[in-house]
């Protein structure tokens, strides 16, 4: 079983999808391992780190040859994967709603795609969950970001020159991604807000020292939503969080908008004129800004101006923590192939929960339900 790392190509992206670790890892379940020159370079993982932990370095060409399972951050391109086994896996995200064309590629081309994206949300695949993973310290570097850009501080300080007020931070979105955003502003020593769509979470915020705000008259999603996941929500609730949200969100100095529906763009959760409500000097962190964006007027990796008011947001956030991003990456990767490792036949066997959920094509066609669905 020859698995392949190559170099991720997409622009901006710092991760890698294996570590010396999971290297390691991989050959004690009997696989050898193939990594492209300078693919961890992103994630300060060296060249010499890979090959003492047992990897075999070589150029592109030379890594994808006879490969059975390549592993990837972003899906590669169905050219660099030329010299691959015939119907080998490629397990990474494919970002499958919005790339239709690369899974049709992958069909076309005989491999079998696994879109990491797609892990379903039960409790022996938490370890495989790269969105998590992901989310997770996404969350924690929105707030960072957001920090610096305010020209004021986070916790309230009392001096001889006198007081230093506490920032005020609003979450809006509270998966993976907002409970640690409320951790972290929480730990700089902001007052934290929060809000969701779904019920469950307003225990979640309690339970984090925060304040939960939510829309009372109308109702949202009860419990965790259906898989974890929110859906688009009508126009009443829409209206009645509008309301909610500009009466609130005039009084804070930090807004961490992270809102995402699967499949669909990210729901608008700001608009321009709740923007010109804000105080000069406020800074808004739109962690959606890849997928649509939550705020009026973001723009990926730029700082953008309005009414005074500064909105951040990047293309790739967790891109910016690259070390751990693919050490936790690489890991869910492991754990997810590990998981199905059948010894006598010296390979995984997915079973079907999980193989079913994950993959988007085999032989030669396009497989995956919820895609059909679309
Ligand atoms: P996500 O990234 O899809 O969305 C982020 C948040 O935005 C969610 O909480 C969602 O409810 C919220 N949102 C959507 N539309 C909104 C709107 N209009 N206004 C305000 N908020 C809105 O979600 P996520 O971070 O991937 O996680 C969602 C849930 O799934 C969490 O409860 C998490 O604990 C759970 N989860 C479970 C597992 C597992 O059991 N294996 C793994 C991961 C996550």
């Amino acid at each position: 079983m020859r698995i392949a790392v190559l170099k991720e190509r997409a622009a901006g992206e710092s991760r890698v999808a294996i570590t010396p670790e999971t290297v390691k890892k991989f050959i004690g379940l009997g696989a050898s391992v193939a990594v492209e020159g300078g693919a961890g370079l992103g994630a300060a993982i060296t060249d010499d780190a890979l090959r003492e932990a047992g990897a075999e370095l070589g150029s592109a060409a030379a890594t994808i040859k006879d490969a059975d399972i390549v592993l990837g951050v972003q899906a590669p391109d169905i050219a660099s994967l030329a010299g691959a086994k015939p119907g080998a896996w490629v397990a990474a995200t494919f970002d499958p709603f919005r790339n239709a064309a690369l899974v049709d590629a992958y069909a076309k081309a005989g491999f079998e795609a696994l879109s990491m994206e797609f892990m379903p949300r039960i409790t022996r695949a938490q370890s495989m969950d790269v969105l998590s993973s992901q989310s997770n310290l996404a969350g924690y570097k929105a707030v960072l970001a957001a920090a610096n850009e305010y020209g004021r501080a986070f916790p309230m300080m009392m001096t001889a020159a006198g007081t230093v007020q506490a920032a005020k931070c609003f979450v809006m979105g509270v998966g993976v991604a907002g409970l640690q955003a409320i951790a972290t502003a929480k730990r700089l020593g902001a007052q934290v807000s929060a809000t969701d769509v779904r019920s469950a979470t307003r225990e979640q915020i309690q339970s984090l020292g925060a304040k939960p705000i939510f829309v009372e008259n109308v109702a949202g999603i009860e419990g965790e939503g259906s898989g974890g996941y929110a859906t688009e929500m009508s126009e009443e609730y829409q209206k009645a969080q509008a309301e909610l949200v500009s009466g609130h969100i005039a009084k804070q100095d930090i807004v961490i908008t992270t809102a995402l529906i699967p499949g669909r763009p990210a729901p608008r959760l700001i608009s321009d004129a709740q923007i010109a409500s804000m105080k000069p000097g406020s800074v808004i962190f739109d962690l959606a800004v890849a997928q649509g964006g939550n705020v009026e007027g973001s723009a990926a990796d730029q700082v953008v101006e309005k009414h005074g008011v500064k909105i951040v947001g990047y293309s790739n956030t967790a891109g910016h923590l690259a070390a751990d991003a693919s050490a936790l990456f690489a890991r869910n990767l492991f754990n997810f192939l590990s998981a199905f490792w059948d010894k006598e036949a010296g390979k995984p066997v997915l079973d079907e929960e999980i193989g079913n959920a994950v993959r988007l094509t085999q032989g030669g066609k396009v497989v995956n339900e919820r895609l059909a669905a679309q």
